[in-house]
């Protein structure tokens, strides 16, 4: 038996024993990374993280506790020095964004207040909404439709899939399962389309067979004749064409799919029109990039991501979605344990866990509301569209360099390149493009990423950063030039 009596007369807690010592403590870790993102462009893009810092995470589960200065300490030298880099103004990598010191902050209150925002009558449920209410005005999408936040792209994606899919016809799949389908579902999505599509296909029980991999063209957009062709090929062999995956930016090139013509399809098909905009659904920020996105507010739904092109720090994705009943009806459960009430901590607006499959959520909202007062849309507004002045000016520069050639149009924030002083074969090319991006990271220079375009290893750069300047894209220009002669 527990002596029960003993460990009530020596009850603890894990607030602090100090509590001025830890709030020293704190001011001093506000200071230091309101210093570490204020002098980020002095420092290397990335370092490796050293041997020493490598062993000193991966120790035996600490029994006792330690002094948190020297935790604090632990941090500064084993952690914080061999971040991943997208907080520099030379991060280009995948899709990454940059992050900004009041949303940091933003993220302190958050965790401080520590609220799950899934159910009741309570601030956090209201900052939500208003957040999904300006996500909706932002991108001109239907005041009625319904929406979440996620963690990122991905999880938006699939559950909009999951909705498409419940959704199909009257056939009740939520509750009967694929079986209750009249055939196999099916869905297109050209091929330049994001992975986690299709593992939002795998997961949604489809199989990732169920995936009818659309052309592009030269600029890797959508060809609409073989989606046509595609989907009168399926009706007559006896699939269930149910959706269709555009793409508002895609992660290889920034493509856009012809999204109006998409669109077009699935009305004259009666298909669910679902747009992957993870980053490029903002450049509908800018008024040159209206019209091509313009059908993005007829979508069913739309996935894009807050913590790429609108900077805010990790994680934070939006799904919204034109159909809130569809959408409602794909998750609601009311159990004992979460019924709503009249009045009382268990009133409040409808449970956010009817909208999706988490229950407990984090207070993502704060930041988003925090930093669209910050800045107002505007300043977003403009700072996407210096993302996308400052990729054409990258192209610009690599056109005049006759040892670079670009390998995929630049349509908005991607450019696609390799160095090719052209006396090389394919295969040499393929490997000393490979080397100088591996050399870029090392120098801490620069972090383009990389895709294999038409079997050409491409350096990849993906702008979703506030800062960057023009002076950064001509030192990616000479560094790559730089490193091809001397490794070539
Ligand atoms: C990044 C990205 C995703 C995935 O989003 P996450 O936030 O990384 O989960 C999906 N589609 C595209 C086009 C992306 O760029």
């Amino acid at each position: 038996m527990i002596d029960f009596q003993k460990v009530l007369e020596n009850e603890q807690s894990l607030d602090p024993q100090k509590w001025d010592e830890m709030k020293t403590l704190a001011h001093q870790m506000v200071d230091d990374m309101f210093a570490y993102l204020q002098n980020i462009r002095n420092e290397p893009v990335w370092r490796k993280p050293t041997q020493e810092s490598k062993a000193n995470l991966d120790k035996p589960l600490p029994q006792k506790g330690e002094d948190i200065t020297q935790i604090y300490q632990s941090f500064k030298e084993n952690i914080l020095p061999f971040n991943k880099g997208n907080v520099h103004p030379r991060f280009w990598s995948w899709v990454q964004g940059t992050g900004t010191p009041f949303a940091m902050m933003a993220e302190m209150l958050a965790a401080g207040m520590n609220p799950n925002a899934a159910i009741g009558e309570h601030s956090a449920m209201y900052v939500e909404n208003q957040v999904i209410d300006w996500c909706k005005q932002m991108l001109n999408y239907p005041a009625e439709a319904s929406g979440l936040l996620l963690s990122g792209g991905s999880m938006a994606n699939i559950t909009a899939l999951l909705i498409a899919r419940n959704n199909f016809e009257d056939k009740n799949i939520r509750q009967k399962g694929l079986k209750a389908a009249p055939h196999q579902l099916v869905l297109y999505a050209s091929t330049e389309t994001h992975s986690c599509v299709q593992k939002a296909v795998e997961v949604c029980g489809l199989g990732s067979e169920a995936i009818r991999n659309v052309r592009v063209n030269a600029d890797f957009q959508m060809d609409i004749a073989h989606l046509k062709e595609l989907i009168a090929k399926d009706r007559k062999n006896g699939f269930a064409p149910f959706c269709i995956v555009g793409n508002a930016g895609t992660v290889n090139t920034g493509a856009i799919d012809p999204l109006d013509d998409i669109l077009e399809v699935c009305k004259h098909e009666n298909l669910w029109f679902h747009v992957d905009g993870a980053f490029g659904a903002l450049a509908k920020l800018t008024p040159e990039y209206q019209t091509a996105l313009k059908a993005i507010e007829s979508a069913d739904s739309i996935a894009f991501d807050l913590h790429k092109w609108m900077y805010m720090p990790y994680e934070v994705g939006c799904l919204l979605v034109k159909d809130k009943e569809a959408h409602r009806n794909s998750f609601a459960l009311q159990p004992s344990y979460l019924l709503s009430h009249e009045r009382g901590l268990a009133a409040g607006p409808d449970p956010i866990t009817n909208y999706g499959m988490e229950l407990s959520r984090g207070f993502k909202s704060l930041k988003v509301w925090m930093s669209f007062k910050e800045h107002g849309i505007e300043k977003f507004a403009t700072l996407v569209r210096q993302n996308i002045a400052q990729a054409f000016y990258l192209e610009s520069l690599i056109k005049q360099e006759p040892m670079i050639e670009l390998l995929a149009p630049v349509t908005m924030n991607i450019v696609c390149f390799r160095f090719n002083p052209q006396n090389l074969t394919e295969e040499k090319l393929f490997s000393l493009n490979k080397e100088i991006l591996m050399r870029l990271h090392e120098d801490g220079l620069a972090a383009p990423s990389y895709t294999i375009l038409h079997g050409k290893y491409a350096i990849r750069m993906a702008n979703v950063n506030h800062r960057s300047q023009k002076s950064d894209f001509e030192a990616l220009v000479s560094d790559v030039i730089r490193l091809g002669l001397a490794i070539s």
